[in-house]
């Protein structure tokens, strides 16, 4: 399987000189299983290039996954190519919205007062999955979904494909953090996020919300996003094989970012983990070996 990182960036897209090396567009992740399924995660503005490199004349079918609503994930959706070609069918997934359904959701971004072009208007042959926790079978693949703990209503997805595993987990903070300084096992007191943990047993690749580090958390609590100590350690409980902090802070340049990656790896070795870390980056490009073909279609 084939993950390339469209959109990297959290709460609202960033342009300049600071974040060039990790990205400015808002979160967009393209996944490619050997069957030749089209994934594609949260519709940020990441989406924007994703959706030109799509061939217009080719018919084509596309699995968007959403995780929730908010504008940072959904905002790339009236600029996405793929949406606006005829041959395209494209199948939406996520939960429904706080008030509405899906559709009016998605849609009600699309109004008049906010853009020239409505979603009845999108020539692509659009059909709304809402789901919950549960799962669904997407092309050869499965997918788990799980309720994440954020502002609204927002799901994580657990994509297998063969013996490959990647789970998609933005955005989400813990339930209870007890804080680096205390024992391992006893930094998850809640057993929302000792379910979290069981949810990303041996996953190969992780893509996990880090917005903040635990200073910042310590003002942040229930803004919906985690500290990046939290999603080291609750990876390492997990065997987690490799993590790509996520939902990068818009205030957080590349140089710092680079230096919040040596202090984890740092911090992993510590803990005699084996545990791989990298900051997702725009364009960055992963493997995800696929041995076997033992999951049904
Ligand atoms: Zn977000
Ligand atoms: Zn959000």
């Amino acid at each position: 399987m084939k993950l390339r990182f469209w959109g990297t960036r959290g709460s609202i897209p960033v342009a300049g000189r600071t974040t060039v090396r990790y990205g400015g567009n808002g979160v967009c992740v393209q996944a490619q299983p050997d069957d030749g399924t089209h994934i594609v995660f949260d519709c940020g503005t990441g989406a924007r290039p994703l959706g030109l490199t799509w061939p217009a004349a080719a018919p084509s079918v596309l699995y968007l996954l959403l995780s929730h609503y908010h504008w940072d994930h959904v905002h790339g959706l009236p600029f996405f190519d793929p949406a606006y070609h005829p041959g395209t069918q494209l199948h939406v997934y996520g939960p429904k919205g706080v008030e509405e359904t899906m559709e009016v959701v998605l849609a009600g971004q699309m109004r008049r007062s906010y853009f020239p072009v409505q979603w009845k208007d999108l020539r692509a042959q659009i059909v709304t999955h809402e789901i919950s926790e549960g799962v669904v079978c997407i092309g050869g693949c499965t997918v788990r979904a799980q309720w994440l703990n954020h502002t609204s209503p927002c799901l994580g997805y657990r994509l297998e494909a063969g013996s490959a595993s990647v789970v998609y987990a933005t955005d989400h903070e813990p339930f209870a953090w007890a804080g680096a300084a205390s024992a391992l096992a006893a930094r998850l007191p809640h057993p929302g996020d000792r379910r979290h943990a069981e949810w990303l047993t041996g996953v190969d690749l992780l893509i996990h919300d880090a917005q903040y580090t635990e200073a910042e958390y310590a003002t942040r609590r229930g803004w919906g996003h985690s500290p990046v100590e939290y999603v080291v350690d609750i990876a390492i409980l997990a065997g987690v094989r490799r993590l790509a902090l996520f939902h990068h802070d818009p205030a957080r340049s590349d140089q710092q970012l680079t230096q919040l990656v040596r202090r984890m790896r740092r911090r992993i070795r510590e803990q005699g983990s084996p545990l791989e870390i990298i900051a997702a980056a725009e364009g960055l490009e992963l493997i995800v070996p696929e041995r076997a073909s033992a999951m049904p279609a």
